[in-house]
């Protein structure tokens, strides 16, 4: 029975190490006291970090027989290292954490534990302890708000760091569509779910990766990416106001007719072309979100560039993993 472990990491020198340590020793402890024995790998997926990252997995990988990497031409994004990790992973179960150490290595016997009793996903559920005030509300606020709109449903505090079983791995490697969103990926593929819960951490090292425009597009992939209602909703709104102008017309018709033409209109004439040019335009916009990324996904490019591993691929090439 093997595990694999994948960690993205993207310019995480200040914590790499520590985060090596700390997952090795709570495997290998696990691995003694288990009656079924197991083997692990650690997948560090190097997302073109700019710092000695690299040069430090591959200094920790002359040490660890079980450390594998693979290493990105340029920086491709968490999704794109993710996909790596799964589409190379060799494991019966695969962990995806993170390398800050905020998800914590310890939580990972009990999710082990859960896979034995046969869940295909064990999924980690932080709260917010420690987080910025601001950050909370808006995510409770955007949580609220697209539980309503996308088809599949995400929860608050439930990100990456879970447990799943190689049937789970086969569904996610098999999903290529170019704008991956994998909190809504890993709940559209379904399976067996089981949620455990733990305390907030704060970053072991080093700086977040997620700017505010980098959360803000990303919350706009979520709304976007699982369903078409933002395009049912122009029509709805197109609709609504046809259904209100032929109100007006007729309003003003019947006064025409009864007091003769009223000519000063200035401000209702330039209300109208004002709100429907904005609905127009935040209309175009819709559409042209969706025709964007139908543009991403027929051209069919791969999703990463691999520009070293020490994973075996002879059989197995960047276009292969993305037939899988
Ligand atoms: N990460 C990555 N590529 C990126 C950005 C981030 O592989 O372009 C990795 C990063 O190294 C870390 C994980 O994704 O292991 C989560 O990033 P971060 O801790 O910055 O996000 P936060 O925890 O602040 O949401
Ligand atoms: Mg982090």
């Amino acid at each position: 029975m093997l595990i694999s472990v994948i960690i993205p990491c993207f310019n995480e020198a200040e914590v790499i190490e520590k985060t090596w340590e700390k997952l090795s020793e709570v495997l290998t402890a696990d691995e003694q006291h288990r009656d079924e024995p197991y083997m692990h790998e650690l997948i560090f997926v190097d997302d073109g970090s700019s710092d000695a990252t690299m040069a430090k997995i591959k200094a920790l990988a002359c040490q660890d027989h079980h450390l594998k990497y693979i290493s990105f031409s340029r920086n491709f994004g968490k999704e794109a290292a993710m996909l790596a990790g799964l589409s190379y992973a060799a494991g019966d179960c695969v962990i995806i954490m993170d390398a800050d150490l905020q998800h914590p290595p310890e939580l990972i016997p009990e999710m082990i534990d859960g896979w034995k009793d046969g869940y295909d996903q064990v999924i980690a559920r932080r709260n917010r302890v420690g987080d910025n005030k601001r950050k909370t509300m808006a995510a409770h606020l955007y949580y609220k708000i697209i539980n309503h709109i996308v088809d599949v449903k995400m929860t608050d505090g439930i990100g990456d760091f879970r447990l799943l079983d190689k049937k789970a791995v086969a569904a996610l490697v098999s999903m290529q569509e170019y704008n991956r969103f994998s909190k809504g990926l890993f709940s559209w593929i379904g399976f067996k779910q089981k949620i455990i819960n733990y305390e907030n951490r704060q970053r072991a090292g080093g700086e977040t990766k997620w700017s505010f425009k980098r959360l803000l597009s990303y919350g706009i992939d979520g709304l976007i990416s699982f369903n078409n209602k933002p395009l049912r909703a122009c029509c709805v709104l197109g609709f609504f106001l046809v259904f209100i102008s032929l109100i007006y017309i007729l309003i003003t018709f019947i006064q025409i007719i009864a007091h003769g033409v009223d000519v000063p209109g200035y401000f209702t004439l330039i209300s109208a072309v004002l709100i429907i040019g904005g609905v127009q335009l935040i209309s175009i916009g819709v559409l042209g979100e969706y025709i964007g990324r139908i543009y991403y996904e027929v051209k069919r490019r791969p999703h990463f560039l691999i520009q070293e591993t020490n994973i075996a691929t002879e059989n197995k090439t960047v276009s292969d993993v993305r037939k899988m």
